[in-house]
């Protein structure tokens, strides 16, 4: 299957920049694939994407776990990376730890994925390239599956927040509106209180004068 060189030289690149690998810098854009890592939204080339998630897949065969890795019996895990690779894909039951997994072994120019360039100077991938980059492409379909998931949970979250917040907002109007009513009444009454305040202070001072009138008579 030949492969486009590169769609960062295609037209609409103009109102799209090209999407680049996070982690190389790559820029060929037939090969980005979008994934949520570490609660980011990022972009990684084939090689990049598998390197980033060695628990999802056998990094020789290419089967993809989709979160449930063999079980330890029929698995071999990397010392390094934490990859899980079948028993039967690492050479059989032989195999005793520590395991090192392919780009493990050589991580300065093992690729998972490299395209063959053919006699006329044509990229193109055989069988086992077409399966690294659907396992990518499935790797890269579940994290934004999951993205997706987690939007969306917090799409819901935010939204019983803003209910709760909304009914707050409302409870303590009706409290300041309780609040006001309660001193419109007060101040309604504060009149009539001084009044008899007034009045009680008037027969009071009464009393007294009468008082020192009688006093005075009686002197
Ligand atoms: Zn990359
Ligand atoms: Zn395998
Ligand atoms: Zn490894």
């Amino acid at each position: 299957m030949n492969l486009p060189s590169s769609t960062s030289n295609s037209a609409n690149t103009t109102s799209n920049p090209p999407e680049i690998c996070e982690n190389c810098r790559s820029q060929d854009s037939w090969i980005i694939h979008p994934a949520r890592y570490r609660s980011i939204f990022t972009f990684f080339c084939t090689h990049c994407l598998l390197r980033k998630h060695p628990a999802s897949f056998c990094p020789t065969c290419f089967s993809f776990y989709d979160s449930s890795p063999p079980h330890h019996s029929r698995r071999v895990s990397c010392s390094d990376c934490g990859s899980h690779t079948h028993i039967h894909c690492a050479g059989g039951e032989a195999v005793s730890p520590p395991y090192r997994c392919p780009p493990c072994r050589d991580p300065d120019s093992f690729s998972f994925f490299r395209p063959i360039i053919d006699a006329n100077g044509v990229r193109c991938v055989d069988k086992s390239l077409s399966e690294v980059f659907l396992c990518a492409a499935k790797i890269s379909a579940a994290s934004m599956s999951k993205a997706v998931n987690f939007a969306k949970c917090e799409a819901e979250r935010r939204g019983r927040e803003a209910a709760v917040a909304k009914m707050r907002a409302r409870e303590a109007l009706v409290d300041v509106l309780k609040l006001d009513e309660k001193a419109k009444l007060d101040r309604d009454q504060k009149p009539n209180v001084s009044h008899a305040s007034t009045n009680s202070v008037q027969v009071k001072k009464q009393n007294t004068l009468v008082q020192l009138d009688r006093v005075k008579q009686e002197h």
